[in-house]
């Protein structure tokens, strides 16, 4: 039985959708974006929400909604996928690595604060796996430093944080919709935020500068009562990027947002059963201190102190691992940063990522299981 590590699951429901687009003529930035994000804004609970073509250009942008000097720092955890640091990159800051929680390889909120300089100007705030940082604290702490907080969402999309959606806690908060992440849109993103007056400006910065939406000035074009022969003016008054979701994406993720409690009710599901599958094994544990209630977990994975051996003996059984993630200091994109950031050097050698996606079969769950149980014995 070969079992994959992550899968999305998509079908007839998006491909209606597509079929519309088509039939419609027109696929690029337009009316399904504006829908997606209306119904994204009221799944969330937020002022107002941006569609993108990534989650790392989500978070690209958040940074670059706030315009900051050249040359300060962005807090940003040891563990994360790359683009969480990129995006400080990007936006000519530099990051400045913060070690992790041992239990929830979250920010240690302990080290945050030994971390922060005034030259700080903003924390990434990543729920890794799905398990929510105390944002409670982190918020006292980002308001007195006068930090912005971006909630790296990618991990957790649907996840609530005491009874509040995690991406309205922060600043702003930050979605993807990779192909394997909670909900897909091929490829997407979504910014979201409280504070209008710094989102909408985004809708500009992710449409190479333009103010106005094509489509809606398409309207205009042939409209036979409209005397206004300006209807194709634009101008540029910002620094934009190619950054926009299309309506083939957006098709997508009308539908995938339809299912998404229940993808994420299904992950919980499974997440429990291989839980219980593993109680008492000495060699491998959870890899999380997963807490199933309300919260929105995308991953799921095992720690090892024999990680490489236990990576082998699943791929003997055809069951995909992986590793998330390496500390990014180990890079060597990041080879000149000395930040101390002991337990991410430590903890990650140990972490296994174990196949879990909505479709994923309690047989395969079962298989996976058995095959840790073997390793057990075998060790
Ligand atoms: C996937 C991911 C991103 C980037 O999202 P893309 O849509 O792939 O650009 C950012 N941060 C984290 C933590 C991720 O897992």
């Amino acid at each position: 039985m070969q079992v994959r590590l992550f899968r999305p699951s998509v079908g007839e429901e998006e491909l209606g959708r597509i079929r519309e687009a088509f039939e419609r003529g027109w696929i690029g930035l337009g009316p399904l974006v504006s829908q997606f994000e209306a119904e994204w804004t009221k799944y969330i609970g937020s002022a107002g929400s941006v569609a993108v073509n990534s989650g790392t250009a989500a978070l690209q942008l958040a940074l670059a909604a706030y315009d900051f000097p050249a040359g300060k720092k962005v807090l940003v955890p040891a563990i994360t996928f790359m683009s969480t640091a990129t995006a400080a990159l990007t936006n000519r800051l530099e990051p400045v690595f913060v070690d992790v929680d041992r239990e929830t390889l979250g920010l240690d909120l302990d080290d945050l604060e030994r971390k922060c300089t005034p030259d700080c100007v903003a924390v990434m705030a990543v729920h890794m796996g799905g398990h929510p940082l105390p944002m409670e604290r982190l918020l006292e702490f980002a308001r007195a430093r006068r930090l912005i907080v971006v909630e790296d969402c990618a991990h957790c999309a649907g996840g609530e944080y005491h009874g509040r959606k995690l991406g309205t806690w922060g600043d702003f908060g930050c979605f993807s919709f990779e192909e394997k992440k909670s909900m897909t849109t091929g490829d997407g993103g979504m910014i979201v935020s409280n504070d209008l007056a710094r989102l909408e400006p985004l809708r500009a910065h992710r449409w190479v500068g333009i103010d106005k939406d094509t489509w809606k000035r398409v309207e205009g074009y042939t409209a036979s009562g409209d005397a206004d022969p300006m209807h194709w003016y634009y101008e540029i008054a910002v620094l934009g990027y190619k950054y926009n979701m299309n309506d083939l994406c957006a098709a997508i993720g009308l539908e995938q947002l339809k299912k998404l409690d229940r993808f994420n009710a299904r992950r919980r599901e499974i997440i429990a059963r291989y839980l219980r599958g593993i109680a008492g094994l000495r060699r491998v544990g959870p890899l999380l201190p997963y807490a199933l209630e309300g919260a929105a977990y995308w991953m799921f994975g095992v720690r090892c102190d024999e990680r490489d051996k236990l990576i082998l003996h699943l791929k003997r059984r055809e069951i995909a691992t992986g590793v998330h993630y390496m500390p990014l200091p180990l890079h060597p994109i990041f080879k000149d940063h000395h930040e101390p950031i002991p337990v991410a050097r430590e903890v990650w050698k140990t972490l296994v990522t174990l196949p879990l996606f909505p479709d994923l079969t309690d047989a395969e769950v079962d298989y996976v299981v058995q095959g840790l149980k073997e390793f057990e014995a075998a060790g």
